[in-house]
C-alpha cells in the first residue's frame, strides 16, 4: 500500500465516524481493526479486518507488515487490553498512536448514583442493605461480566447485550434482551415501565448513544449502579473529532 495508512482499532460508533471522515484524506487508506465478537457488526468505510492481533506482539507485528503510519485506537473506554496493546506496540514500532475516547458522564445533583471500580463491586453493592427492596434490575453492561450476578438470586435480572449470553438460561431470575444503540428516551421509558425496573446497573461508557437509560433513571428516581471507566494509561487522548483531524494531519506526509 503506498502512502498514509491509518489503521483505526473500532467496535464502536465514533470509530466509523472517525472511519468516514479520515478515507476522504488523498493519498491515505484508512484500515478499521474490529475484534470479530458481534456477529454483523456495524461496517465502517475503507478496508475492515477482523480479529485478534494476537497480544501486543502480533500488533507489532501488523503494523509493520501492513507499513501502518498511524494508529487511532477508537475502541470503548472499557476495552482495557488492546488500548495497552495499541500503545505498547506503536511506541515500539515508533508510530503515533492516540486513543479517541468518550469523556465519562457527570453525575448531577438529581442522580442517584453508586459509583463503583468494577462490575465485581456493582454484584456486591447490590446484596447491601440500601438494595433490599430492590426487585428488577437493570443490567448493562454488556455480556463479559453478567457472572458477578449469577449469585444474586433475590432479584430478576433484565441483561440486555448485541449478542445473546448462553448461560443466563440456567438462571430462573435472568431474562436476556437483545439490544443495540443508540436508545431513545422513550423507548428506555417504556422499558423501565413495563418491567418495574427500581435499579439500573451500567457502565460510565461516556457518549450520547446510551445515555438515555440515565436519563430516564434520574427521571423516575431509580438508583444507578455505575461502574467508573478504568484509569487511562499513558497514552494521548482525544475526545472530539476536530481535534483528531488536526492530529492527523499533522502526522500524515505528502
Ligand atoms: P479488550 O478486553 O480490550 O480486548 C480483548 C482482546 O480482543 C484484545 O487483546 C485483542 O486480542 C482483541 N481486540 C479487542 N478489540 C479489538 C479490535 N478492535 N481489533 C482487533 N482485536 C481486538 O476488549 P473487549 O472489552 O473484549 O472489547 C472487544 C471489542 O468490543 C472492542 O473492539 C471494543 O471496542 C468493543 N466494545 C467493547 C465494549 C466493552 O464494554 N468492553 C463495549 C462496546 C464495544 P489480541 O490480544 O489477540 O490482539
Amino acid at each position: 500500500m503506498a502512502g498514509n495508512v491509518i489503521l483505526i482499532l473500532g467496535g464502536t460508533r465514533e470509530a466509523i465516524e472517525i472511519a468516514c471522515d479520515l478515507e476522504q484524506i488523498e493519498n491515505t487508506t484508512v484500515i478499521t481493526s474490529l475484534a470479530g465478537v458481534t456477529r454483523s457488526p456495524r461496517l465502517p468505510k475503507g478496508k475492515v479486518r477482523y480479529g485478534g492481533f494476537g497480544g501486543k506482539d502480533g500488533l507489532f507485528d501488523y503494523l509493520i507488515w501492513e507499513k501502518i503510519t498511524l494508529v487511532i485506537d477508537a475502541t470503548h473506554p472499557f476495552a482495557e487490553k488492546i488500548t495497552k496493546n495499541a500503545y505498547e506496540a506503536s511506541k515500539r514500532a515508533n508510530i503515533p498512536c492516540l486513543h479517541f475516547s468518550r469523556k465519562p458522564w457527570e453525575k448531577t445533583a438529581q442522580d442517584k448514583w453508586y459509583e463503583v471500580e468494577n462490575s465485581k463491586a456493582a454484584a456486591s453493592t447490590l446484596t447491601q442493605k440500601d438494595f433490599e427492596c430492590v426487585k428488577n434490575v437493570f443490567l448493562t453492561i454488556g455480556r463479559q461480566d453478567v457472572n458477578c450476578f449469577y449469585s444474586i438470586n433475590t432479584k430478576q435480572f433484565f441483561v440486555r447485550s448485541i449478542e445473546p449470553v448462553k448461560e443466563l438460561g440456567c438462571f430462573e431470575n435472568m431474562k436476556w434482551i437483545q439490544g443495540r444503540g443508540p436508545f431513545a428516551f422513550q423507548d428506555e421509558y417504556t422499558f423501565f415501565k413495563e418491567h418495574s425496573i427500581d435499579c439500573l446497573v451500567a457502565k460510565n461508557s461516556g457518549g450520547y448513544a446510551s445515555h438515555p437509560k440515565i436519563d430516564v433513571a434520574r427521571f423516575i428516581g431509580v438508583p444507578v449502579v455505575l461502574v467508573q471507566q478504568p484509569k487511562s494509561i499513558n497514552i494521548k487522548q482525544i475526545y472530539d473529532r476536530e481535534s483528531l483531524t488536526a492530529f492527523v494531519s499533522h502526522h500524515l506526509s505528502g
